[in-house]
């Protein structure tokens, strides 16, 4: 009898041991060690024990000291990914959009304001025309924006009461086009009240079997309109970006120039959320001394500075007070610093030295550029990043500004990098020091990236992906994820060349690519 108690407790604890003492791969620590710079492409992460689902993970996280979102995706301040509509978009969505500021003042800040003002199925700044106007402008609207339902004010702003409404239907069989809108418009209106909630003003709409809801303050002014074909689009977005008066949140770039210290005002008026301090080199004594003003000024106000690789340069933009940091010195898809400047580093190292840096300090690290696939984006959290930062992956959805057009039968857009040329001319320069030089050296390219739908199709599919390799790690959170890392449970293999090629699509004549997966 004892001899069998002694063969199972040696046995249990011989099976504990092991089972604490088999690691295969190696920690993040030793990954990193090496001296050379790694990519993501570099390695990869071993799988964990699976006893979940992967719609129990969540992706909620910290991107800077008072900053949490749902979804850990950014969007780039480039002028062919982030204005209004794809802020609001990804807003909706649990992630965040920067404005960039390759524009005028008034234009950012006006970007900011109508991702601010922004209540999802009301449009607040609709289209309006006055009494005395014709059937004729009616039909130019139409024209040119392609809908005729058009509140009618007093005086054709949203400064006078709401008069009226013309739809198609006012003015289908109307031979006169120079008649008055005043003698065809409807005048019984229904509206609802300022302040309607989105389900009440939905349930009005479809009850009402009008097309068009005018929403009113108590003087009867129009504040905001919403249209029936929409209804099926105005959903609720439980996870949205949002902040304690319920708008969404916002983030804007501004340069360390003094230019733009007007700039921050201007964007602080309309109350952005979160600053970045959009600079390619970001160890400055500009930047220094710029981090510092803004936080005694705005302590409210969050600021992302960078961009950084290195360990010194975290701890300096940290103690200098920044809330986040943004890493990445020459992985974009449109970037030629490293070839060009000869400086910069590889990504997968950069966020990783940078990340274990400013853990000590609570500071959330920002993986921003290189990521090509749902893989990337798990990897550069699984080496600590809290979020990543994305341009071309984002640049040919319907959001990002720009036309679509068509190239050998292609959708396309346009897909530039802010120190290239084109948009250097534009204003770009500022993030590059360059702006006021006679020869501007090229940081960046010009090129197109293939249309991608909305970003409402394509980041659930984004966001799902990440989930899995969630579920494949065996890791539930974002939190446990980094714990994970730095207790060193979590392993990583190095990946071999033969092993890069051997992990994509290979040995097949053709096949079809999915949105995103494979370059
Ligand atoms: P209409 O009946 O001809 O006005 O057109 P619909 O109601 O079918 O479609 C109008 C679409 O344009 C909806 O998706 C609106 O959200 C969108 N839209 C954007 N801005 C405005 C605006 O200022 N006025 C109107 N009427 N629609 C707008
Ligand atoms: P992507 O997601 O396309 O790989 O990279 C986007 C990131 O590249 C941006 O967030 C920004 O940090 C960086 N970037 C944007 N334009 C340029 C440029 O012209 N040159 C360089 N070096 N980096 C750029």
């Amino acid at each position: 009898m004892y001899h069998i108690l002694i063969r199972l407790t040696t046995g249990f604890y011989f099976f504990s041991y092991h089972m604490e003492h088999i690691k295969d791969g190696i920690s993040g620590r030793e990954l990193f060690q090496s001296r050379e710079g790694l990519t993501y492409k570099d390695f990869l992460t071993l799988p964990g024990y699976i006893d979940f689902v992967p719609d129990e993970v969540s992706l909620q996280t910290k991107i800077s000291k008072n900053i949490q979102i749902h979804i850990p995706v950014i969007s780039s301040p480039m002028d062919t990914v982030t204005e209004h509509k794809m802020a609001i978009g990804l807003a909706l969505i649990g992630g965040i959009g920067i404005i960039h500021s390759n524009n005028t003042i008034e234009d950012q800040a006006r970007e900011v304001e109508r991702v601010k003002r922004f209540e999802n199925g009301f449009i607040h700044d609709p289209i309006l025309l006055s009494p005395e106007n014709t059937i004729l402008d009616i039909l130019t609207v139409k024209g040119k924006f392609g809908f005729s339902g058009i509140p009618i004010t007093e005086d054709g702003t949203m400064k006078t009461r709401l008069v009226g409404i013309v739809t198609n239907r006012d003015i289908d069989f109307e031979k006169d086009k120079k008649k008055k809108i005043k003698d065809v418009m409807s005048t019984q209106l229904i509206t609802a009240e300022q302040g309607v909630s989105l389900a009440k003003a939905n349930d009005i709409l479809k009850d009402s079997k009008k097309g068009k809801l005018p929403i009113v303050d108590k003087n009867g002014l129009l504040v905001s309109l919403m249209c029936r074909s929409d209804l099926i689009k105005n959903k609720e977005y439980p996870l949205s970006s949002k902040d304690n008066s319920k708008s969404l949140l916002a983030g804007a770039a501004v340069s360390t120039h003094p230019g733009d210290r007007d700039r921050v005002e201007a964007l602080v008026e309309k109350g952005v959320d979160l600053l970045v301090i959009d600079s390619a080199q970001g160890y400055s004594s500009y930047q220094l001394e710029f981090i510092k003003t803004l936080k005694k000024k705005y302590p409210a106000i969050d600021i992302m500075a960078g961009n950084i690789v290195t360990s010194q340069q975290a701890l300096a933009l940290i103690e200098a007070g920044a809330d986040s940091l943004r890493i990445g010195m020459g992985p974009g898809s449109i970037c030629i610093t490293q070839d060009t400047m000869a400086c910069g580093r590889a990504q997968a190292s950069a966020v990783y030295h940078t990340a274990l840096i400013a853990r000590k300090h609570n500071v959330p690290v920002i993986a921003d550029g290189g990521i090509t696939n749902i893989g990337d984006i798990t990897k550069a959290l699984a080496i600590g990043a809290a979020s990543v930062m994305v341009g071309s992956l984002l640049a040919g959805t319907q959001e990002a500004p720009g036309e679509y057009f068509y190239e050998n039968g292609v959708r396309l857009k346009r897909y530039r990098g802010m120190a290239s040329l084109e948009a250097m001319e534009a204003g770009g320069a500022k993030r590059y020091f360059a702006d006021d030089q006679k020869i501007r050296v090229a940081q960046g390219v010009s090129g197109t990236v293939m249309d991608k739908g909305t970003i409402f199709d394509f980041l659930p599919y984004l966001v799902q992906g990440v989930k899995h390799s969630f579920q494949d790690m065996g890791i539930k959170n974002i939190t446990k994820l980094h714990e994970e890392l730095y207790s060193e449970n979590l392993r990583f293999e190095r990946r071999s060349l033969a092993a890069q090629v051997q992990g994509g699509v290979h040995n097949l004549y053709s096949f079809k690519k999915p949105i995103i997966g494979t370059e």
